[in-house]
């Protein structure tokens, strides 16, 4: 391993002999603070047992503690003129992979079986902002593939997704995060330990996945009607509900919903961003009883 980049003027001398700007389209800012770097490894609880997945290692600033920590590295990167310098800063990490590819275009059950013998992994990453959200909605999802996922995001991120129906930021990725783990809060960390700045504060979270949702309800059709009752944040989940939700070819009229929200006890305007995930769980389950007894119809006899 070359010097460790934890070092403002160690990550200076390796950005500048490579001729090396950030580029913004795959937002880059690298961590230059040897304090946070080893502060977001040992919150992500990284010991020779595990297998780590690293999004974006860049430079490698946080690739050469990882292996330190770790057992297997396995870090995915899209930008391949970063391939030099990773050969330097990570040369001699004999247990570091790096995968030149888009995370989001990833086949992570892979990983896992190929790197870690299909035991679950750790995914430690200082995520690039402008795909936060796809890339923790991707990793969430693969509750198999993962234990824990410990990442830097924009504070504005965290607050979103640590809110509760009682806060502004509530949204679907708040709801997604409690349906598949538990989030804690590590570190604060200032836009100085970053080259270049960023314009924002950051925030890094662990989200501990949980082995079986806390609420029982379709998956699939809890998601649509989350993601429905939200891109229609204004409107009652009457009116939301019955012009914005469809799932494999059904949808649902205002009567649906203002009588499943009864059942619940829940007033006829309610709005979306009132409802607790255990809340749209019954929802869901309501709406669902409904559309086996046949109360709901197919989307092609509504239009008629
Ligand atoms: N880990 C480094 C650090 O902390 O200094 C760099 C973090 S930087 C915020 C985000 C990294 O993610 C960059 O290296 C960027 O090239 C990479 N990246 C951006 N989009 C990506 C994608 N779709 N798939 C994989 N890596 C990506």
């Amino acid at each position: 391993m070359s010097a460790l980049l934890t070092a403002p003027y160690e990550t200076r001398r390796v950005l500048d002999k490579y001729g090396i700007r950030a580029k913004k389209k795959f937002g880059q800012n690298f961590l230059i603070h040897g304090d946070i770097v080893r502060g977001i490894v040992a919150a992500a609880g990284v010991t020779k047992d595990d297998c780590v997945l690293e999004i974006g290692p860049g430079i490698g600033t946080m690739t050469q503690e990882l292996s330190l920590a770790a057992g297997q590295v396995v870090a995915v990167e899209i930008d391949t003129t970063l391939e030099p310098v990773l050969a330097e800063t990570l040369d001699g990490c004999t247990n570091v992979t790096i995968l030149w590819q888009d995370i989001l275009k990833t086949d992570l059950p892979s990983l896992r079986d190929t790197y870690n013998g299909g035991r679950r992994l750790k995914c430690v990453a200082n995520l690039p902002y402008y795909i936060t959200t796809p890339i923790l909605l991707q990793l969430l999802r693969q509750r198999d593939v993962f234990e824990s996922i410990t990442v830097m995001v924009q504070k504005e991120v965290a607050e979103r997704i640590l809110a509760t129906e009682k806060d502004k930021e509530y949204g679907a990725l708040s709801l997604a995060v409690r349906y598949y783990s538990v989030p804690r809060v590590d570190l604060n960390v200032p836009p100085s330990s970053f080259t270049p700045r960023p314009a924002v504060d950051s925030t890094v979270l662990t989200l501990t996945l949980r082995d079986t949702p806390p609420v029982e309800a379709d998956e699939a059709f809890l998601f649509a009607l989350i993601r429905a009752s939200f891109n229609q944040r204004r409107k009652t989940l009457a009116n939301g509900l019955s012009h914005g939700f469809s799932q494999d070819g059904w949808t649902l009229t205002r009567e649906d919903v203002v009588e499943a929200l009864a059942a619940l006890s829940l007033p006829a305007d309610v709005r979306g961003e009132k409802l607790s995930l255990e809340q749209f769980a019954d929802l869901a389950n309501e709406l669902e009883k409904r559309r086996k007894c046949g109360n709901s119809a197919p989307s092609p006899a509504r239009n008629e």
